[in-house]
């Protein structure tokens, strides 16, 4: 997945064009900018690579989760619906804006359950958010039916999996808002930098303008524009997104790179009587970021990982144990440690995860080991990681 591995003089000619004007900012500076507008740039090519009609950036990916979730006017007391399994800027996008969050369990797929998302649905709900982990998808044509039946919002955590597609639409496309991340392990980087995705008109104003301050951006200069709304600073700088230019670019070659080096770790693995892959939902294409597999037991998938490092197979997880990936390891949460006070909604609502009941999450990701797939890989060091991988887990 890591963008990072590949990296050179198109990156470096991009960001050389804005040093060159001295602009390092996206808004104003007319004059000085010899033309450079990296940010809207990017945007375009964005809109365009992921078959929507808007694309706002931003300064991360859990910034724009924030922004998307405040575009579409949720707020206190409102409540989201997001996996056990995920990242935990998916939780702190929803605390930003004083919203709830309301962890779901995740299926065989790794993602939402849609069976667990309608059995969490209450008065409060407005969201769903499922998070597309490790380069493979959640159901979202039932997340969606499911969203369409209660009047909810379906927004697509992409940040893991940028070039899968679910019914051949880019995932972050299929719902209603999607996000992006391009931070420094994901498949293309900025460095630091993200993105929301829409159809939705009103959703890219109101992103546009709460990401900048509440700037109604009407081309003038900066200090006479006027604040329809209250805002934050959100912006992504014009250095960051040089270099997400030339990384987007160049993503189709990733992508191609990580499907081959997954490939031929998939297929040395798969007859392999005791793993058995993660269930892609029918109509999604992964991106292949990871290859993620079950074993029969927990106590085997956590053996399994010890002995694929040992055996020099790096870049593995056992998420279960991970602190940042999985709700078991997510105390402050569950304790509510914020440095200050937190809002009243979310004392009043936040449920009490110390006795929720997550077994059918445990029963999945316990079994679970992943497994990043490098681009940077020589075709000699893929076959010879296949090799010590069947030899880890066929003696177990
Ligand atoms: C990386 C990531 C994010 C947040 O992105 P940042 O750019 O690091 O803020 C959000 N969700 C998921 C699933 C991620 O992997």
């Amino acid at each position: 997945m890591p963008g990072f591995e590949l990296f050179g003089d198109k990156e470096r000619k991009q960001v050389n064009e804005v040093l060159d004007t001295g602009v390092l900012m996206r808004y104003g500076f007319d004059g000085m900018r010899k033309g450079q507008w990296k940010a809207l740039e990017l945007e375009k090519v964005l809109s365009e690579k992921m078959q929507v009609k808007h694309t706002q950036l931003v300064s991360s990916g859990t910034a724009a989760l924030t922004v998307a979730l405040a575009s579409a006017g949720i707020g206190a007391g409102d409540e989201v619906i997001m996996p056990t399994f995920t990242f935990v800027a998916s939780f702190e996008s929803i605390l930003a804006i004083g919203a709830v969050p309301i962890l779901v369990d995740v299926d065989d797929t790794l993602a939402l359950s849609p069976k667990a998302v309608e059995n969490a649905i209450t008065e409060r709900t407005r969201v769903v958010m499922p998070v597309h982990m490790c380069g493979s998808m959640a159901d979202l044509k039932a997340l969606k039916a499911i969203c369409d039946k209660h009047d909810l919002l379906l927004l697509e955590d992409a940040c893991q999996s940028i070039g899968g597609t679910f019914e051949n639409k880019p995932l972050g496309s299929y719902g209603d808002l999607g996000c992006f991340s391009f931070d420094y392990v994901k498949t293309i980087t900025c460095g630091e930098g993200g993105a929301i995705i829409t159809n939705n008109d009103t959703y890219k104003v109101n992103a546009d303008h709460y990401s900048d301050h509440g700037h109604d951006h009407v081309g003038k200069d900066r200090g006479a524009e006027t604040h329809p709304f209250l805002g934050y600073n959100f912006r992504i700088s014009e250095l960051h997104a040089a270099v997400g230019l030339a990384q987007v670019e160049r993503l189709d070659e990733f992508l191609t790179i990580q499907k081959k080096n997954y490939t031929v770790l998939r297929e040395a693995l798969q007859d392999l009587p005791n793993v058995e892959f993660r269930r892609v939902p029918e109509g999604g294409e992964e991106s292949y970021a990871f290859l993620t597999f079950f074993l029969p037991d927990a106590d085997t998938a956590k053996k399994a990982h010890g002995e694929l490092g040992k055996a020099g197979v790096d870049a593995c997880f056992y998420w279960y144990d991970n602190n940042w990936h999985y709700y078991r390891e997510w105390q402050h949460l569950i304790e509510k440690q914020s440095l200050g006070k937190l809002p009243k909604e979310i004392h009043e609502q936040l449920p009490d995860y110390s006795k929720s009941d997550f077994s059918a999450s445990d029963q999945w990701i316990g079994r679970t080991v992943s497994c990043l797939i490098k681009l940077g890989w020589s075709e000699n060091e893929v076959k010879e990681r296949a090799q010590k991988m069947v030899g880890v887990l066929s003696k177990l």
